[in-house]
């Protein structure tokens, strides 16, 4: 390339990059009328194809699609329908729908809009609006995705913070019930971190909780994802499809691991370095319980670990149903 063909890109595009291919669903019950679409937008995007609402709606949950463009009349299930259904569920309601429909009146127009519908494309369609307005709502889509992923991190740390954790860890109780699969949570704090903030101060204080948090991702090979800052000095670290023998384990590794990091701490009274301890809740397999019930467990864990001399791990499971 030139110097002088170089265009550089767009503010909005260069601040929010959208992933390399973003995936569309294209939903007609017409095979052709997807094949239109297909070959106008298959260069820059990956297109999935359902040609029904059922179809759709699965798509959507399963592949996550980044956008849907969807048909408004179909047999058994139309457009307004598949909208609203996805509108309803939390793991597809912020998807953009935009409706591509032969329907010009406004009153159709609108009920889509007040479904959720983010735009409406009249039939036949121009491939250059087609083309700009999902690039449009893709940049909006990939704008709110990154404030709401913010609203779920911990500014100090750039760990999940408290409002991340008591949503997963809910979803997760739910799942591993259902599916009849272990669940664990580890819950750490940091020893004697009120006199390292007297001693050091509050910034060397913050400094420290950096360090940890940080560690704690290094610990936590599966998915940092499940990290989250609990509070002050506190953090939990979610671990589906893991019983007490695997948390026990991953306890011990976090346990060694922030005192390998030798953070000095005059005035602790277990070690010169920075340490924690560390509870764990455990729900196995057979098991019931709540998302409540894990986090006392494993609150109750940790009081006994400070009260035993801390930088130590305690653990319990939640009884199994009879
Ligand atoms: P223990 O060993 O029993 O856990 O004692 P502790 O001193 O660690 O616990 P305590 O609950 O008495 O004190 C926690 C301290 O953590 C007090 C508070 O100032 C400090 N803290 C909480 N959040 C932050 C933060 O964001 N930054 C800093 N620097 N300090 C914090
Ligand atoms: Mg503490
Ligand atoms: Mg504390």
């Amino acid at each position: 390339m030139t110097a002088n063909t170089y265009q550089p890109p767009h503010p909005s595009e260069d601040l929010f990059p959208l992933p390399t291919k973003p995936r569309l669903l294209v939903v007609d019950d017409q095979a052709a009328n997807i094949q239109v679409l297909y070959q106008i937008l298959s260069h820059d995007y990956q297109v999935l194809m359902a040609t029904s609402g059922a179809q759709a709606l699965a798509l959507c949950a399963s592949k996550q699609p980044d956008l849907v463009l969807l048909d408004l009349i179909m047999p058994e299930m139309d457009g307004y329908q598949v909208c609203q259904r996805l509108k309803a569920d939390s793991i597809t309601r912020d998807i953009p729908v935009i409706f591509i429909t032969a329907q010009t009146d406004e009153s159709a127009e609108e009920k889509g809009l007040d479904l959720g519908a983010v735009d409406f494309i009249s039939k036949p369609i121009n491939p250059r609006i087609v083309r700009a307005r999902i690039k449009t709502h893709l940049i909006l889509k990939a704008q709110s995705d990154l404030l709401r992923s913010w609203a779920y991190l911990d500014g100090l740390t750039g760990v999940h913070n408290r409002r991340f954790f008591d949503e997963r860890v809910n979803a997760e109780m739910g799942r591993a019930i259902r599916n009849q699969t272990a669940l664990s949570l580890v819950m750490l704090d940091v020893d004697f971190f009120k006199r390292f903030n007297d001693h050091y101060g509050h910034q060397a204080g913050d400094d420290c909780l950096r360090r940890v948090a940080k560690t704690l991702k290094t610990s936590l090979m599966r998915s940092s994802d499940n990290i989250a800052r609990y509070g002050g000095e506190e953090f939990v670290c979610l671990l589906p499809d893991t019983g007490f023998a695997g948390a026990m384990q991953l306890a011990e590794t976090i346990r060694k691991d922030v005192i390998n990091l030798q953070i000095e701490h005059a005035t602790s009274s277990v070690a010169p370095f920075v340490t924690v301890s560390l509870g764990i809740g455990c729900k196995p397999e057979k098991a019931h319980g709540s998302a409540n019930g894990l986090i006392s467990l494993a609150d109750t864990q940790l009081y006994k670990a400070k009260e035993h001399g801390r930088h130590r791990i305690f653990g319990a499971e939640l009884l199994p149903d009879l």
